[in-house]
């Protein structure tokens, strides 16, 4: 008998972004087979968003390959257990809508809902940098500051569904720097690709020789100046580090985990903030500890989401 190419169980997985939405066929050892992307359909109509997925997940019905769940990540709060959104400001048609029944209708497939960043996580966990860990945070640098906490093995989404918002744990109240959380001070505040940008713009007016201009300056542009030895960019990347530092040894103070995983665009920059985070670490979580937790760059990129809704759906 020749043997099946097809895994037993394959999952329809989304990447549900504002701007982007991308779909992937997961077979249930981690594999990525077949993954396509397109722009998020926007306006205030969910049936749009529904319409779209459905035709993707049509492309590839017709393979007969044995789907057994549809999985979905959102950027914002969701219940799990409705599989609808709560809160996605980039999302705002989605929130309230009845998502599970409709796709389910749709499409015939069990449906799962999970916030990109808890979805990352579980991804970075199953095929990625934390692979073998059973107690694992993952913290995304990008546009903001998201993170996952995986405790024995398990995803740990809390009481209301909001574990994890790393982004909103205070580094410095006295900053007077307002987060559109309504807190004052929050690490997403110091170590995003948004606070490279601003506090870029901050210093400007120190260091007079810098090769940065304000116009349309993104932290890539930071990045690549830090990295011909800028004077301002390279302090720039010492702050984020620092404040980076101080939320990483809250964390690790907190939840004792095996693995830090990071991820996101900033990642980058390692070299030019790494140094300053592990002195941060080093001088504020407790030492025999902080010692032994590894700090890692993630390894699924892009797909750790993608890899992490699948890993949820199969294993429910
Ligand atoms: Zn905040």
């Amino acid at each position: 008998m020749p043997k099946n190419p097809f895994s037993e169980r394959i999952v329809f997985a989304v990447d549900l972004g504002g701007t982007h939405l991308r779909v992937a066929l997961v077979d249930d050892t981690g594999r990525i087979l077949e993954q396509h992307k397109q722009d998020t359909p926007q306006g205030d109509s969910a049936e749009d968003i529904i319409d779209a997925l459905a035709q993707a997940a049509e492309r590839w019905r017709c393979d007969k390959r044995p789907v057994v769940a549809v999985s979905i990540m959102v950027p914002g709060a969701v219940d799990c257990g409705k599989a609808a959104v709560v809160q996605a400001p980039n999302l705002p048609s989605l929130v309230n809508y009845p998502l599970k029944d409709e796709l389910q209708r749709k499409l015939g497939w069990p449906v799962y809902l999970e916030n990109d960043a808890n979805a990352a996580a579980v991804g970075e966990m199953w095929v990625g940098a934390a692979r073998g860990c059973r107690d694992v945070v993952s913290v995304t640098l990008g546009t903001g500051v998201g993170g996952g906490v995986i405790l024995n093995g398990k995803l740990w989404r809390g009481s209301h569904g909001s574990a994890g918002e790393i982004g909103h744990t205070t580094v410095d109240p006295f900053s007077g720097l307002k987060c559109k959380c309504g807190n004052t001070g929050c690490l997403e505040l110091f170590a995003s690709a948004t606070a490279i940008v601003r506090m870029t713009r901050e210093s400007l007016a120190a260091f007079p020789e810098t090769i940065l201009k304000c116009d349309a300056l993104t932290a890539e542009q930071v990045y690549d100046a830090g990295r011909k030895g800028d004077a301002l960019a390279l302090a720039v990347f010492k702050r984020f580090g620092m404040y980076l530092g101080i939320g990483l040894a809250n964390l690790i103070n907190l939840i004792d985990p095996q693995i830090i995983v990071i991820s996101g665009g900033v990642v980058n920059g390692w070299n030019l903030f790494a140094d300053e985070m592990y002195r941060q670490i080093e001088e504020r979580a407790f030492h025999a500890i902080s010692q032994q937790v590894k700090i890692a760059k993630a390894e699924c990129g892009d797909n750790a989401g993608l890899l992490g809704a699948a890993r949820l759906a199969l294993q429910d």
